[in-house]
């Protein structure tokens, strides 16, 4: 099953990958990162095609696709 992983440090939770899937898959996490964010994460992993586009749009290249 494709995942995404989140690298917290790096996430500034401007959204961009959240509206870049196509399947809604990410959230923003309730918690706060190490930067003080919401870092986005998976709220609907299950609907995650593996498609890479959140990887693509992400400005701060935190995250990692495993398919
Ligand atoms: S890989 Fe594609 S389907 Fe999965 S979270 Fe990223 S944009 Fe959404
Ligand atoms: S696009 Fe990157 S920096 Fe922006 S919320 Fe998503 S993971 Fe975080």
């Amino acid at each position: 099953m494709p995942k995404i992983e989140v690298d917290e440090g790096r996430c500034k939770a401007c959204e961009l990958c959240i509206v870049a899937c196509p399947h809604k898959v990410i959230g923003l996490a309730k918690h706060f990162s190490p930067s003080g964010f919401h870092p986005a994460c998976m709220a609907n992993a299950e609907a995650c095609t593996g498609c890479m586009l959140c990887a693509f749009v992400c400005p701060d290249v935190a995250i990692e696709v495993y398919k």
